[in-house]
């Protein structure tokens, strides 16, 4: 369903070129989950930005191609890219407080983003925006559905984010360390979750992370990169057991030690 090809996107400074991503080529099938791991600065959220082609200036795609649904996403028009946004393709990142807007309740926010992408009125929007609130599992979703962001906790304001995200009903999610931020068991809740929407709503996800832990629990398959290059691709159980690249398998060996 996503197939990403030769892919450069290069961030023009004062002082030269950043490669931040260069040559990359991965796909991700109906359904998959595919893991992105890498050190800070490897270039996996300027991966996440080029698909849905919201690269900040100074970066630039400059190569490549994202086929998407068989579609080359870098060829359409921005009108016709802004139906894919939120419709298509969503996204969900480590801090929600860049997402949802403290002045409105999180169930205006939900409803607002279900009218822009779905028909009906404004109280069916209102009424899937609660069931969109227990598909992420919060409780008393009719009563919390009335509260701002900064009066639900860490974990929640993510289940929140996911809510808003999954509201356009897209077929691919792009979560870049979403759970960074948390504590280890609300993290692993919302991985669960994760996984669990994945499986109900026959999600393809893109999941970014520096923690090899997460990718073991997630995925099936990753690809693993370093400073702008894709150095390794496999699934999870072939890197483990024999990671081909130098820096995988520094990566897997300081996973070992940490176990010991
Ligand atoms: P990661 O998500 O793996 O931490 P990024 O994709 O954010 O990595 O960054 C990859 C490289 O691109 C880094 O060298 C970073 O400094 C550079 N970069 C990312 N965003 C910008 C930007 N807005 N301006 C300049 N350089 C950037
Ligand atoms: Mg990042």
């Amino acid at each position: 369903m996503l197939e990403v090809k030769n892919l450069s996107t290069y961030f023009s400074k004062d002082d030269g070129l950043i490669k931040a991503v260069d040559n990359v080529s991965f796909s991700v099938g109906r359904g998959d989950i595919l893991g992105i791991l890498g050190e800070s600065g490897s270039g996996k959220s300027t991966i996440a930005h080029a698909i849905l082609r919201l690269v900040p200036p100074p970066g630039r795609i400059v190569r490549g191609e994202i086929i998407f649904n068989g579609t080359n996403l870098l060829q359409l028009s921005e009108s016709e890219m802004i139906k894919i946004r939120g419709a298509k393709i969503a996204m969900v990142f480590q801090d929600p407080f860049t997402f949802l807007n403290p002045v409105f309740t999180v169930g205006e926010q939900i409803a607002e983003a279900i009218q822009l992408h779905q028909s009906g009125g404004k109280k069916e929007a209102w009424t899937k925006a609660i069931a969109m609130l227990e598909t992420v599992q919060i409780h008393n979703a009719a009563q919390r559905i009335h509260d701002y962001p900064h009066q639900f906790s860490g974990g929640m304001r993510q289940r929140v984010m996911l809510a808003m995200a999954l509201s356009g009903k897209p077929d691919l999610l792009l979560a870049d360390e979403p759970t960074t931020a948390l504590d280890v068991t609300v993290q692993s809740e919302i991985l669960k979750l994760i996984k669990d929407l994945q499986t109900r709503l026959n999600l393809s996800v893109i999941y970014i992370t520096h923690n090899f832990g997460i990718i073991k629990t997630l995925c099936q398959r990753v690809i693993v990169m370093h400073k702008g290059n894709l150095v390794e691709e496999g699934t999870v159980v072939q890197i483990v057991e024999s990671p081909k690249d130098e820096y995988t398998r520094n990566l897997v060996n300081c996973l070992r030690a940490l176990k010991r």
